[in-house]
């Protein structure tokens, strides 16, 4: 299996070189070039399924008994034997339930094992790197957490400062580790991603420090959460519906993919907070930039989706030099139209979309927790309130449940009037110490911090 750009100007690479590279040098994203079928037999624990979803992604450059260890280790730092639970939240609905790693988020789902992956990796190659990743939240802690007893990897993760709840702060600036910097942008979470993206295009720069990044596009992490999907139908049965919160549009590509590699999945559901571009999109077939707006469901405050390049890729029939004219056009003028055959092709049969300002995310976690006494984190309810309105009988609809609702403390008491308690593996972090950086929203004055940590 080989990986191709987005963008169509990057080297073919195989999956080791797309992982420890992140971007391509284009600036576009790596995907592969065919989309494989699942595995005949879908039998095992999760992290043997995982292996088996992987094994025609790998392209042999990890044999499966490694991968296989790898997946093992990811998945036994989760708290459920169930790895993803499945919860049941109302007749016809239920909910996945992603947040049972270490940071208490769906992204220890891809970033437990991507820090193994890329450990394995670089000591094949005696190689280290350093990633730099953008957070509003959850990526960073995931990521550092992920990486944090990696011989091979340095880590600098930026985040908007003030915009990120105490939690998810304290889950990045207590990490005691010699390899793990934190910095605080005077900024936006578009900022903090538009730095790392600079990084990344001054070839100099990337090159001198080996960067690498762990953001939403690297797609090691796309393609861990393909199996969560093929669990949900395993199951489930299917076909079913699925409603994802969104805000990078990574989570729910990789349920699109899923679908593409054959798992039943009928229909995917976007769901959006006032940050709406996506939802905007699937109802009007143009993207066009509004500003970031923050919200009670932060890790959802984004103003550019950067994976759904891959899915339009996939819309101009895999051009690469079509995409690329396309997002220039995008950045210029803020805004992209794709033309309605392309949108009744891919979008109409698949998407749905909707959204929740934090007034339906209060009174869904409210709902929620007067019917069944179960408290929400405000990004699944979010998720919640949009399958409500998708979903058909008939069909059963699979809200993904993307984060613990101790994680974001002060909306659920809001709504609900319990303040949620931390697992007994976290109880300590609001007494920890913090190590943290200031910078203002400056290039050359992060590049300095990351040349001089
Ligand atoms: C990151 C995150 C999301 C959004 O996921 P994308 O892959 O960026 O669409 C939703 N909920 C939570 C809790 C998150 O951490």
């Amino acid at each position: 299996m080989q990986y191709v750009s987005t963008r169509g100007s990057a080297p073919v690479l195989g999956f080791a070189d797309v992982v420890l590279a992140g971007l391509a040098t284009d600036g576009g994203l790596y995907v592969p070039q065919s989309w494989p079928s699942l595995p005949e037999n879908l039998t095992g624990t999760y992290a043997e399924l995982a292996a088996a979803i992987f094994e025609p992604y790998l392209g042999g450059n990890i044999s499966n008994e490694t991968m296989l260890r790898l997946t093992r280790e990811a998945y036994a730092t989760f708290r459920h034997p169930d790895v993803v639970p499945i919860v049941d939240l109302e007749p016809g609905h239920k909910l996945m339930e992603l947040f049972h790693g270490p940071t208490l988020a769906f992204k220890d789902v891809a970033l437990q094992l991507l820090g193994r992956i890329f450990d394995h990796l670089l000591t094949e190659r005696s190689e280290k790197v350093t990633i730099v990743g953008a957070t509003s939240g959850d990526t960073g802690s995931a990521a550092i957490d992920g990486v944090k007893n990696c011989a091979n990897v340095d880590i600098v993760i930026l985040y908007p400062k003030g915009r990120v709840s105490e939690v998810q702060r304290r889950q990045m600036t207590t990490i005691d580790s010699p390899n793990v910097r934190t910095v605080a942008i005077d900024g936006t979470f578009d900022d903090c991603q538009d730095l790392v993206k600079a990084m990344f295009n001054d070839a100099p720069f990337r090159e001198k420090h080996n960067l690498s990044a762990v953001n939403s596009i690297n797609w090691a992490r796309v393609m861990a959460q393909v199996v969560y999907y093929v669990e949900a139908t395993r199951r489930l049965g299917g076909p079913i519906d699925v409603t994802v919160p969104t805000g990078n549009f990574g989570n729910v590509l990789s349920g699109w993919i899923a679908k593409q590699m054959g798992a039943p999945i009928r229909r995917l559901v976007v769901a959006s907070n006032e940050n709406d571009i996506l939802t905007r999109f699937f109802e009007s077939q143009n993207m066009n930039v509004t500003g970031v707006h923050p919200t009670l469901s932060p890790s959802m405050d984004i103003q550019v989706s950067s994976n759904f390049e891959r899915f339009l890729f996939e819309m101009n029939g895999r051009d690469g030099g079509m995409t690329a004219s396309q997002l220039q056009r995008f950045r210029d003028r803020g805004l992209l139209a794709v033309e309605p055959d392309q949108y009744e092709k891919w979008v109409t049969p698949t998407f749905g979309a909707g959204r929740a300002n934090d007034h339906d995310t209060l009174a869904t976690m409210r709902s929620v927790y007067e019917e069944t006494g179960m408290q929400l984190d405000p990004h699944t309810a979010v998720g919640v309130k949009v399958a409500r309105e998708h979903a058909e009988d008939g069909v059963p609809m699979l809200t993904m449940a993307t984060a613990h609702p101790a994680k974001f403390p002060d909306a659920v008491e809001r709504a609900t009037g319990v303040r949620p308690e931390l697992p007994e593996h976290l109880a300590d972090l609001l007494s920890r110490p913090e190590r943290t950086n200031d910078l203002p929203n400056d290039l050359a004055a992060v590049e300095a911090f990351v040349a001089n940590r």
